[in-house]
């Protein structure tokens, strides 16, 4: 399947893209850094060097078999292209990444572009915060800190 895959994007079918492919489709559902998709891979069993998996990576996402998404402080993350536009919530404490649809924003964003004579051909939106975990933590820490000092 993975071989049909990358002859289909024009890609020469290789066994580092091959080992690669396989991890990101394998966590369809998961923003990953390079960093984690070299780990995943260790932790398969297969040896391939951190520079091999970011250079396949970049050749996947100018395939467009995968998108990469620049959050903050270089924090870049893949997931597999599957065809569907949606935006992002990061966590900029733990690095959590959820996703999100609403369609009220996507109505805007293209009347904006074309109130000002824009065709609008992508946008890239994100919101930054605490993630649901971390928010409850900061919030116990911060009782935790008033409570000391009463
Ligand atoms: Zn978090
Ligand atoms: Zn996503």
């Amino acid at each position: 399947v993975q071989e049909e895959e990358l002859k289909r994007v024009g890609l020469k079918v290789t066994s580092p893209r091959l080992k690669v492919l396989r991890i990101m489709e394998h966590h369809a559902d998961s923003h990953l850094s390079a960093d984690e998709v070299h780990r995943l891979l260790i932790h398969a069993g297969e040896e391939i060097a951190p520079a091999t998996v970011y250079r396949v990576l970049s050749q996947f996402e100018q395939a467009g078999l995968v998108a990469r998404h620049n959050f903050e402080g270089n924090h870049a993350v893949f997931e597999v292209e599957q065809g569907e536009h949606h935006d992002h919530l990061v966590c900029s404490s733990c690095g959590r990444v959820e996703e999100f649809l609403d369609p009220l924003i996507e109505q805007r964003q293209l009347a904006i572009a074309r109130e000002h004579g824009f065709t609008m051909t992508s946008h890239s939106l994100h919101i930054i915060g605490l993630c649901h975990h971390c928010s409850e933590t900061a919030r116990q820490q911060q009782t935790a800190n008033t409570e000391g000092e009463g």
